[in-house]
């Protein structure tokens, strides 16, 4: 057993239940080897471009890559390979994925932290930060304008982690967001899928957020290095526990979740270490539980109220750094979901999407009780970090449409039982596909006819009949029946799914 340094029956001390680490531990060791990571890279500087393009055709196989597969990505530097490898991430989005982008939004519930991460405005040390934690009223009311105003349809709430925000406080938001009902231009809005970000849970209460219907539960490693994991996150703290932070997924699998969502924090370490400890992350689910992530994240580390460390930092990750990360990652998990937030600027992102990117959030406000209470584009002293991409949910999928590319608001998977090890195989094999055009041609009709501008409109009726006609050609089988659902969802019924 690990000693803890946070003072003994504090609710800190009972937050952390050791046998809910030990017995996932192979002896005293967790299973990121840093030392093995850094080996990993050093071994091969120069890879042979016949193996290079070998290790990309097993990731168009859909197949998991090795470490050391995926550290020899990350070692090339000719400029034709690069390219050969984005174009190789490209190709895998669209047969995993399809034509589409996925799009949610955040909703910051609580910026109280009993933990003081150094990158961190909520960080408790933190004063130059107005505290707040929504009561079910004011969840309700950001919920509306999310659903009844913006038209999202899937959100990743976010809580700090703290005594006022614990699992009842969750349980209790999750249920009021799940009953929100807006009526909309031509229909209804609601939230149809609640993802969780938040402190890593014991498996107590990973039941419970289960029975209360969420979709993925998020938790980032932050950095998978372990002494800048220590530096970042001091002793005295909750989060200064790496391995408790590390084996959430096994506890949540434990309790049911089986969509896991895991991240790095750019900027905090070496970022192609980080690259691997993901994969290596991934690698020890698939070994431990038989499911993968669901989604990868991986945000850049950006400035944050009152927090200089973040503009000390050294380890900022350069464009063609970024660029190369995603790629290595699309590459090296080839079945799992990736997320670029609106962190990044929107030009950047107009950028990186055709990597392999597979959801985007849009109209974003990270200040807690900011959809309600705040005015677009004004960020200020309630959020965690500041945001690069501003832009409207409208303004996105009309760039998206632009692109050729549908905008997903399905969250169809979930509530018919395709999660875990079922759409792990699903993805795997490109059948998943056949249900996701499906239901993204449905939930993008109703987001058109309910909140699309004339110009969005428009420029998303070409994306429509383009993925109308291919599944007459790919799907003929259910054309009638999907034709009859899309009918009836233009004369008004909604959340008719597949
Ligand atoms: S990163 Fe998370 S845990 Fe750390 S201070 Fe911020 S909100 Fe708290």
């Amino acid at each position: 057993m690990l000693s803890s340094p946070v003072k003994k029956d504090s609710w800190q001390q009972r937050k952390i239940k050791w046998d809910e680490i030990d017995r996932y531990m192979q002896g005293s060791r967790d299973f990121i080897d840093d030392h093995a990571l850094f080996e990993a890279l050093a071994i091969n500087p120069s890879p042979d471009p016949v193996r290079i393009r070998e290790i990309i055709a097993k990731s168009l196989a859909i197949e998991t890559l090795t470490i050391d597969e995926a550290a020899d990505l990350l070692n090339v530097s000719d400029p034709e390979l690069l390219a050969e490898m984005e174009a190789a991430a490209g190709r895998i989005k669209k047969k995993v994925y399809d034509n589409r982008i996925v799009t949610f939004a955040p909703l910051y519930l609580s910026n109280l932290c009993v933990n003081n991460c150094r990158y961190c405005g909520f960080r408790r040390e933190n004063k130059g930060i107005k505290r707040l934690t929504l009561s079910m009223g004011d969840i309700r009311r950001e919920t509306e304008v999310l659903c009844g105003d913006i038209g999202h349809k899937r959100l990743i709430v976010v809580y700090g982690e703290h005594p006022v925000s614990d699992i009842d406080y969750m349980v209790n938001s999750i249920d009021t967001i799940y009953g929100v009902t807006v009526p909309t231009r031509r229909g209804c809005g609601q939230i149809r899928r609640v993802n969780v970000n938040a402190a890593p849970l014991c498996i107590e209460d990973m039941k419970r957020l289960h029975a209360v219907g969420i979709g993925t539960f998020q938790v980032f490693q932050e950095t998978y290095h372990h002494a800048t994991y220590a530096r970042m996150h001091p002793k005295n703290t909750i989060k200064g526990n790496y391995q408790w932070r590390l084996y959430c997924m096994h506890r949540a699998y434990e309790a049911g979740v089986d969509d896991f969502g895991i991240g790095a924090l750019f900027g905090l370490a070496d970022w192609r270490f980080e690259v691997l400890g993901l994969l290596a992350h991934a690698h020890e689910l698939e070994r431990a539980v038989g499911i993968g992530p669901h989604t990868i994240s991986f945000p850049r580390l950006e400035p944050a109220e009152n927090t200089p460390f973040i503009q000390d930092t050294r380890l900022r990750v350069a464009e063609a750094d970024f660029r190369k990360a995603i790629t290595v990652l699309r590459l090296a998990v080839p079945y799992t979901g990736m997320i670029l937030t609106a962190r990044e600027s929107a030009e950047t992102r107009r950028k990186l999407l055709p990597l392999g990117i597979t959801q985007v959030d849009a109209s974003s406000r990270i200040g807690v009780g900011a959809y309600a209470n705040g005015e677009a584009d004004v960020q200020d002293n309630r959020q965690q970090f500041l945001l690069g991409d501003t832009r409207s949910l409208d303004a996105v999928i009309r760039q998206l449409a632009e692109m050729g590319t549908i905008t997903s608001f399905c969250t169809a998977g979930y509530r018919c039982g395709r999660t875990g090890k079922r759409i792990m195989d699903l993805l795997r094999s490109g059948k998943e596909g056949r249900f996701c055009k499906l239901n993204a041609v449905l939930t993008y009709r109703e987001w058109i006819d309910d909140f699309a501008t004339p110009e969005t409109a428009a420029a998303a009726e070409p994306v429509i009949q383009s993925e109308i006609a291919a599944i007459g050609r790919e799907q003929p089988e259910v054309l009638r029946l999907f034709m009859d659902y899309y009918r009836r969802i233009q004369a008004g019924e909604r959340d008719l799914y597949f």
